[in-house]
């Protein structure tokens, strides 16, 4: 599903980057290097951007396009991972990941990578609804509004703290039945993208935790229904909505796995399905990738730099700081 793109655009990826090093403190060679992936990166995916060096690192601060991305170490701080999100909307280009390292000696060093970004075609979808949901009352549209300012505030109000750990689980088995980013056609008139995927399922059947994690939202809201919002920390949310139930409460510490609600049909439906989405650093992405295990566990140490990642050890040579 991910992957079921065309092959014209796969054939013209084009990835273009450039690493540069600062040494405000002194000139060494730290053995830093960026890496990213080889593979071509689409609107809506989710990209893992490791960094390492020889010598421990104390902090790593960094931006992609207009988001703060989080790095997180592993035991002896010397690589770092980053779950970077590409908006399904983003501009197709490059955009820059630029940041800087400091180490645990207080010496620090800048970065900057480009990653570029490829066009996703989306599919068009006609979707006949209740009319209130296409062209609400003042009082709903208002509600609409308001839902959507709470959402919109809690993507920047995530733990600092990762709470998820390893591969995530699909909260209901189910095929895909909508994807992410489909252009909707709501009662023959255009409607908003589709802002997550719909999995099939049947009224009734429990929805599960992809990961542990926080309950941010656990409420009933105009255009999602029954909705639960899960805070995996940096800036990685996961939503479930049009629940027939819910089963946790806001402010709820939730286990990988763990029943949330049950499937339903309240909100904006045709009928029962569970709407997956899922949010990082605010960016609109496709849920479907934190299933991937290769997007999120990078392990240099057992050797999976070759198998999804592009290394470049030239660009690990610091260089004067003249830029
Ligand atoms: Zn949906």
């Amino acid at each position: 599903m991910l992957r079921s793109l065309p092959t014209s655009l796969i054939t013209t990826w084009l990835l273009v980057s450039s690493t540069y090093l600062v040494q405000p403190c002194q000139q060494r060679d730290t053995g830093f290097r960026l890496v990213i992936p080889e593979r071509p990166s689409f609107q809506g995916d989710i990209v893992s951007v490791s960094a390492s060096s020889r010598h421990p690192i104390q902090q790593i601060q960094a931006s992609f396009a207009d988001q703060k991305i989080n790095f997180f170490p592993d035991a002896n701080r010397q690589h770092w991972t980053a779950l970077v999100g590409i908006d399904m909307d983003a501009k197709p280009g490059r955009h820059v990941i630029r940041g800087t390292v400091r180490y645990q000696d207080q010496t620090s060093a800048n970065f900057e990578e480009s990653l570029e970004v490829l066009p996703k075609e989306f599919p068009e979808e006609r979707v006949e609804v209740d009319e209130e949901y296409v062209t609400p009352s003042p009082e709903n549209a208002k509600r609409v509004e308001a839902e959507s300012k709470r959402l919109e505030a809690l993507w920047k109000t995530s733990s600092p703290a990762r709470l998820w750990r390893g591969a995530f689980v699909q909260p209901v088995r189910g095929k895909v039945t909508s994807p992410l980013g489909a252009r909707r056609i709501l009662n023959d008139k255009p409607g908003s993208r589709h802002s997550g995927v719909d999995l099939a399922a049947s009224a009734g059947t429990l929805v599960k935790a992809a990961n542990a994690g926080q309950v941010a939202v656990a409420d009933e809201l105009f255009l999602s229904g029954n909705t639960v919002v899960i805070d995996h920390g940096q800036g990685l949310y996961t939503i479930y909505a049009h629940g027939s139930k819910l089963l946790v409460k806001e402010g709820q510490s939730i286990k990988k796995g763990q029943p949330i609600a049950r499937v339903g049909s309240t909100g904006r439906t045709t009928g029962a399905h569970m709407h997956w989405g899922c949010r990082l650093n605010g960016a609109r992405v496709n849920a479907l990738a934190l299933l991937q295990p290769r997007n999120l566990d990078f392990k240099p140490a057992e050797g999976s730099v070759g198998d999804v990642t592009k290394n470049n050890p030239q660009k690990a040579r610091p260089t004067n700081s003249s830029k």
